[in-house]
């Protein structure tokens, strides 16, 4: 999936994703990225997520609303990301040893932070001065 988090001047925040799906998948399957709080979701009282990784398991915790909802309730980006992570992880620790699941997420403020079951996984901060690639938790690489 590649999932994107926007934020302009006025602090109105938006987002979109796409995907390819998943290596293997049935037909007909539906992942995680058209599903609005799965794969993506945006509230502009608070700020937005977009996941990657397998669907399925975003889908069952409605992992990008969650993120928002747990900012929402004052978590910082990143540990939102976390949190949404950990429940994945708490709730299937023996499929979790074997996924990737990640979440990226901005807020009002325009703090971001991004999360993942694995490593591997970074994300790229854009600006009219920078152009970074990050590592969840990580300083720059
Ligand atoms: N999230 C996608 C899906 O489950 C897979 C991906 O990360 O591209 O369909």
């Amino acid at each position: 999936t590649i999932g994107m988090l926007a934020i302009d001047a006025k602090g109105n925040i938006s987002g979109g994703c796409t995907t390819s799906g998943m290596a293997f998948k049935l037909h007909g399957r539906v992942g995680d990225s058209p599903i609005i709080g799965a794969g993506l979701y945006v509230d502009n009282e608070v700020g937005g997520a977009t996941s990657t990784g397998v669907g399925e398991e975003v889908i069952r915790n409605v992992g990008s609303f969650l993120v928002v909802e747990l900012m929402r309730q004052g978590y910082s980006p990143e540990d939102a990301c976390k949190e949404a992570v950990n429940r994945i992880i708490k709730k299937k620790p023996e499929t979790a040893k074997q996924i990737q699941v990640g979440f990226l997420a901005i807020n009002k403020k325009g703090e971001y932070g991004a999360y993942a079951i694995q490593e591997g996984f970074s994300f790229a901060v854009c600006d009219d001065k920078r152009q970074d690639l990050l590592i969840p938790g990580k300083s720059f690489y």
